[in-house]
């Protein structure tokens, strides 16, 4: 996945603010933040979308929210709340292409999203 922008942050070609990371997944603060924190929690390994998501590959995504719960228990925004969210393809808004959990949070939010 040589072209994968997450890939090269992942791999440390591209240079992100690391929150937080462990051997499988790692979490960097969002370049264009919609909140106070705006956090994108990636595997490490490519995976497209949450629809090329398998039975070997699910446990990852426990581990997402693992770090998603640490980056918001780091920030100090765990009681008061915060929103973790995976765009699935173009109607969802995903633009980058190897999965990721937003984690925001640090302002109040409504629902539905728009
Ligand atoms: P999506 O719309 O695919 O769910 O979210 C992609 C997110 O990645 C967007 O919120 C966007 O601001 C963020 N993003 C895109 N390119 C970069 C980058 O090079 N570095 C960082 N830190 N975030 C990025
Ligand atoms: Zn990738």
């Amino acid at each position: 996945m040589d072209q994968c922008i997450f890939c090269k942050i992942a791999s440390g070609a591209l240079q992100a603010d690391r929150v937080y990371e462990d051997d499988e997944v790692l979490a960097f603060r969002d370049i264009a933040p919609l909140a106070p924190t705006h956090v994108l929690v990636i595997p490490k390994r490519h995976i497209d979308t949450l629809n090329d998501l398998d039975e070997l590959s699910s446990p990852l995504v426990g581990r997402m929210f693992l770090a998603a719960r640490e980056v918001a228990l780091r920030d100090g925004i765990s009681e008061r709340g915060y929103r973790t969210v995976m765009n699935c393809n173009a109607e969802a808004g995903q633009v980058i292409f190897h999965i990721h959990l937003h984690v925001i949070g640090g302002r109040p939010m409504g629902w539905p999203p728009g």
